[in-house]
């Protein structure tokens, strides 16, 4: 028995759960946010999904914060001493070409991370700065990085280079790198594992929908492509990120509106996709709302408006999710299960009934009254009719249990 911690250091924010393993046992969650930024930080614990400790108070750095994670869990008594935690794992975003697998977190690890921050300006020195805070607070812990483009890592090189000149790729490292690997990976193995199929042979598109989003073709197994590119604004529209367009949009854009190069980049990660569509919001509960608010008899013309503009922009991200479906289908020569997850994946029938309506032609038929029964919250369903080609399958993602697996995995 032992504690292990997974840990997503974003620039501003740590997020952790301690985990007991091999049991697999939630222990607790929390989160410090508002970390550096001048202002009040704040930060809570959750043990059993109720907040049991939530305070505001100043945290300067990254250092700061784990610490204030630590004598958390001895002020509230989830651990006697931080000798039971036995390993940290760490999300990183960007393993570049290097990792096909997590690591174990040496110098050389470490510096490779620092090496690929140019792909990942805003997550890699993140996580640096997480893990070198737990070695610190931690030492002589085992620290393991577990990449969210690993899994992407079995893609044939048709499928990662782009039509840019080769040297892009040699010199430069521009390709198709893909994300959300370790929720591909997760929610495929778990299809397979409930139904019983073998991985040889095996079809599968994992559509990983949350304000982030991305969708993987998983063929025997591994990945043969993802939606995500170099960075994760490449794809379909998500909460804030536009997604894939025509790159001349760039130049364009920069010349009508007397905009930088790194302005735009910024727009198009947090002021684009549902949020720059709509003009309303980047949750799609609120959009969902928004269009109910809007078909009332008594909607006034404000609401229907808004109730437009919110169908336009769910309508554009349906629409280019099932352009990636249908040409995974092509690209596996077919699909036994459509896999939805993450947070509007998991929760949203509403999503999954219009998306699944859309790939009628592909033989997909969903029994609509269990799509939109809400206890089917948190399970595993195949929301599929029995005479459906394809079985739709929801499946909770886990991706810290990934990591406290992994921990465990390479600490033998
Ligand atoms: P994630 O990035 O996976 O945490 O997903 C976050 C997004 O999930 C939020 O921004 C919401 O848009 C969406 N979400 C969460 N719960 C629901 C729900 N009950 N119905 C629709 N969307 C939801």
């Amino acid at each position: 028995m032992s504690k292990i911690m997974a840990v997503n250091a974003g620039s501003s924010s740590i997020k952790f759960q301690l985990l007991e393993m091999p049991e697999e046992q939630l222990i607790c969650s929390g989160l410090v946010e508002r970390i550096g930024e001048g202002l009040m930080s704040h930060y809570f614990f959750k043990v059993n999904g109720k907040v049991v400790l939530d305070r505001e108070l100043p945290v300067k750095d990254h250092a700061v914060g784990v610490q204030l994670v630590l004598d958390g869990l001895k002020e509230l008594k989830i651990v006697e001493s931080l000798d039971e935690i036995s390993g940290v794992g760490h999300r990183v975003v960007q393993g570049g070409p290097y990792f096909s697998d997590s690591a174990v977190v040496t110098e050389d690890v470490k510096a490779k991370i620092k090496e690929l921050i140019p792909l990942a300006p805003l997550h890699n020195p993140a996580h640096i700065v997480g893990i070198e805070a737990f070695e610190q607070a931690l030492p002589g812990v085992l620290n393991v990085v577990v990449f969210d483009t690993a899994f992407h890592q079995t893609m044939p090189i048709e499928n990662y280079l782009y039509g840019t000149p080769y040297e892009w790729y040699t010199e430069n490292k521009v390709r198709k790198y893909g994300a959300h690997g370790t929720s591909h990976a997760y929610v495929s193995q778990v299809y397979l594992d409930t139904t019983g199929t073998p991985a040889e042979g095996s079809k599968v598109i994992t559509c990983h929908i949350g304000n982030g989003a991305s969708i993987t073709a998983v063929k025997d197994g591994k990945c043969l492509d993802t939606t995500m590119g170099l960075t994760p604004l490449d794809g379909f529209p998500m909460g804030t990120r536009s997604g894939h367009m025509d790159p001349t949009v760039l130049s364009y854009i920069a010349e009508q509106k007397g905009l930088k190069l790194d302005e735009i980049i910024n727009i198009l990660n947090k002021k684009s996709g549902y949020l720059g569509m709509s003009g309303l919001s980047h949750d799609s509960r609120d959009l969902e709302n928004a269009i109910i608010a809007g078909e009332k008899a008594d909607a006034t013309a404000e609401q229907k408006a808004l109730a437009e503009r919110c169908r336009l922009a769910f309508e554009v991200q349906f629409k280019r999710i099932c352009d990636y479906i249908g040409s995974y289908y092509v690209l596996m020569g077919g699909c036994d299960a459509i896999v939805f997850t993450a947070g509007i994946g998991e929760n949203s029938a509403y999503l999954r009934e219009h998306i699944c309506d859309r790939l009628a032609a592909l033989g997909v038929e969903i029994d609509n009254e269990l799509n939109w029964d809400g206890s089917i919250r948190g399970k595993i369903v195949n929301i599929a009719k029995p005479t459906s080609k394809i079985k739709v399958y929801i499946i909770p993602t886990n991706e810290e249990l990934v990591i406290a697996r992994d921990v465990v995995r390479l600490s033998k």
